[in-house]
């Protein structure tokens, strides 16, 4: 058996259509949504991200601006930013590149963004509301796995969801979502003790390691759903998943790549929180 291979660029590709329409709609009742980013310092691999962000923006009408500020930048001078962009009714959305040079502390600046305006889904607010099953902004790479899953009406109630770290931003709130959607979760991490016979028994294997094809066949349950959210460079500079793609997808019914898996339906879904920031604070409906 060869695995489905779900892939994230078309699913994004898809998606940025329907927001599009949604955002010229928008846009004739005179909102533009609209997202600004601040970017500190000058890391190669957040430039990239950035850059992508407000390409993806582009395309789907939504407007976007950068800040950029030097690395140097003092943690008090970035929170006044913050409290001005709070404050400015033209901003939508927030999003403070992470990570962020050491001065800084991650959290005093997740928590000044205002929970409104937090399309990265990360203010505690935001997390416990997502806990509880309310209505919120979701964490966009959890939120964009769920909705790959759903994409292809893969079942979650009742499935057993093993997920491979406990990151704030992917491993915890993915487990979250899963339960939410009645799966039964279990979290493991690096000092799980039997990672691989836990593995084995997922029905949904979401593999948030940082370490590539760290997770081969052996770890894959005959006609497991697998999500690679590892983003890793080679020596030869190329990007590979947590997953053993190869072997993985001849045990697997349905597996994502790295690239072209996670990774578009990440910033994919960060639109689709700035545009629901747009109508949540301009309080249209729908
Ligand atoms: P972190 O480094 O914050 O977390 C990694 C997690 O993996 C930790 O919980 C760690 O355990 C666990 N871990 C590390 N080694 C092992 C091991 N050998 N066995 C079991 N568990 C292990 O990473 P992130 O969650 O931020 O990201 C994970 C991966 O996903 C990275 O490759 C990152 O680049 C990628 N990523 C991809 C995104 C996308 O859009 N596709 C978005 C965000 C991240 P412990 O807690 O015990 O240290």
């Amino acid at each position: 058996m060869s695995a489905e291979v779900i892939n994230g660029r078309e699913l994004s590709t898809a998606l940025k259509e329907e927001m599009k329409v949604e955002v010229e709609k928008l846009k004739e009742f005179g909102l533009t949504p609209h997202l600004t980013v601040v970017l500190v310092g000058d890391n190669p691999a957040s430039k990239s991200y950035v850059k992508g962000k407000e390409k993806a923006a582009a395309e789907t009408g939504i407007s976007s601006s950068l800040i950029e500020l030097p690395a140097s930048t003092t943690e008090s001078a970035l929170l006044q930013l913050i409290q001005e962009l709070n404050d400015d009714t033209t901003v939508h959305g927030i999003l403070v590149q992470l990570p962020l040079p050491d001065q800084i502390r991650e959290e005093k600046v997740i928590e000044a963004i205002h929970p409104d305006k937090d399309v990265d889904g990360f203010h505690p607010i935001n997390i416990g509301k997502m806990m509880t099953g309310e209505d919120t902004f979701l964490p966009c790479t959890p939120y964009g796995i769920i909705t790959m899953l759903k994409s292809k009406n893969i079942k979650i109630e009742g499935k057993h969801a093993v997920v491979i770290g406990r990151s704030n931003i992917v491993g915890k709130p993915v487990g979250q979502l899963l339960l939410n959607e009645n799966a039964t979760v279990t979290y493991c991490h690096s000092r799980t003790k039997n990672l691989q016979e836990l593995a084995a028994n997922a029905d949904i294997l979401i593999a948030a390691i940082g370490k590539a094809h760290a997770i081969t066949a052996e770890y894959i349950k005959d006609g497991a759903v697998v999500i690679d959210v590892g983003i890793n460079r080679l020596e030869n500079g190329s990007l590979t998943g947590d997953v053993d793609f190869e072997s993985a997808k001849e045990k697997a019914s349905y597996i994502t790549p790295v690239p072209r898996g996670v990774g578009p339906m990440t910033i994919t879904m960060l639109l689709k929180n700035t545009i629901k920031a747009a109508k949540g604070l301009s309080k249209i409906e729908g």
